[in-house]
Order: structure tokens, then C-alpha cells, then sequence
């Protein structure tokens, strides 16, 4: 098999698309959440590793109180092929809480459908989803999102924090490999 980590991706989305996509979210995410407070700020939950350019982006965006933590899942083994298995680890204690999931790419939706059943057994106040990339052609599993960056085709994509086997992530726009 042709080994594909030497590839350059072709650009879908330069650096400063992104840039001024990211700022529109996180203008409308502090609109619409504009009724939280410092005791009871918006609570960011952002899934590792994919999501970490952008959340960090997203949160300097935002203008509502908020914190921000991590959830790490991954359904993806060495390659491009999800394995079907979501694995997810955390530490989180969400209860009560206004949450917001921050994604790197909707698929299937099968991660997402995992971890927001995990969340909402913690009995948050409220859970919306925020994906940077959405790929609707390959749903499988049903997911409500709320707010998303770009709809994607069904490719393989990369940069911006999103890798092929950890390579890729530092990349400053975002690519089909
Ligand atoms: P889903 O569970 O929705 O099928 O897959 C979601 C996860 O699979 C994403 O969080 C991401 O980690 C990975 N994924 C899905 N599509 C791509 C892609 O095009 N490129 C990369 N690098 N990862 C992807």
C-alpha cells in the first residue's frame, strides 16, 4: 500500500477562512449563552485529541464566562478506518452544568453519540454540540448539532489539529489528505 504520510494535502479551507469562521462561532456561541454568569459559566468539553486547535481558537472567541475541559475518545486505530468502537476516558464531573461539546469532525456520529449519552447520565443543565467540521454524507448514527464550522465532503481530512496516524495536526489551515 502506498504510504500516505509523505502526501501534501491539498488545502480546503486556508488558514484565515478558518481564522474568521472560528471568531463567527464564537460571536453566536456568546450570544446565545449570553445569560451565564462566573458562578455558573459556560463549561466547554472538548474532545482529545482532534478538537485542541480549535477549542483554543473557539474559547479566546468567546465572550460568556466559561471553563474548559477535556474528554478524550477516539474510534480511530492506526489509519483512516474507524474501528467502530469508541474508547473514552475522563475525568469530569459535569452535573448541573451548561456544556458544551466541542468537536473536531462528525462522521458517522457515533463518537458523538457516545459521548454525549455518557455526559447526559451526569445530568448536565444543558448540552449543545459545536463541531468544526461536519461530513453529513457518511451519518450513520443521528446527532443534533448545534453549531458547526464548515460541511465537508466524505474525504479524508487533516491540519488544524486533525491528524493521519499524528501527523498533520500542526498544519494551519485545514486539508484532504
Ligand atoms: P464518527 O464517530 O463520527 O464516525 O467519527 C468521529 C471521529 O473520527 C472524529 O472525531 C475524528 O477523530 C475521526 N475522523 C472522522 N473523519 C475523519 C477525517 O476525515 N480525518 C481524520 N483525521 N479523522 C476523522
Amino acid at each position: 500500500m502506498r504510504d500516505r504520510t509523505t502526501n501534501t494535502p491539498s488545502p480546503l479551507f486556508s488558514e484565515e477562512t478558518v481564522k474568521q469562521r472560528v471568531r463567527v462561532m464564537g460571536q453566536q456561541i456568546s450570544e446565545d449563552y449570553a445569560g451565564v454568569t462566573s458562578d455558573s459559566p459556560l463549561f466547554l468539553v472538548v474532545a482529545l485529541k482532534g478538537a485542541f486547535i480549535f477549542a483554543a481558537d473557539l474559547v479566546r472567541s468567546i465572550t460568556v464566562p466559561c471553563r474548559i475541559d477535556f474528554i478524550h475518545a477516539s474510534s480511530y486505530g492506526a489509519g483512516k478506518t474507524s474501528s467502530g468502537n469508541v474508547s473514552i476516558r475522563h475525568n469530569l464531573d459535569v452535573t448541573g452544568h451548561h456544556l458544551l461539546l466541542v468537536e473536531d469532525i462528525v462522521d458517522t456520529g457515533l463518537t458523538l453519540q457516545q459521548i454525549s449519552a455518557e455526559l447526559m447520565a451526569m445530568q448536565p443543565a444543558s448540552l449543545n454540540i459545536c463541531t468544526l467540521l461536519d461530513k453529513p454524507e457518511a451519518r450513520k448514527y443521528p446527532v443534533s448539532v448545534a453549531y458547526s464550522g464548515f460541511t465537508v465532503p466524505n474525504a479524508f481530512i487533516v491540519g488544524y489539529g486533525i491528524d493521519y496516524n499524528e501527523r498533520y495536526r500542526e498544519l494551519p489551515f485545514i486539508g484532504v489528505l
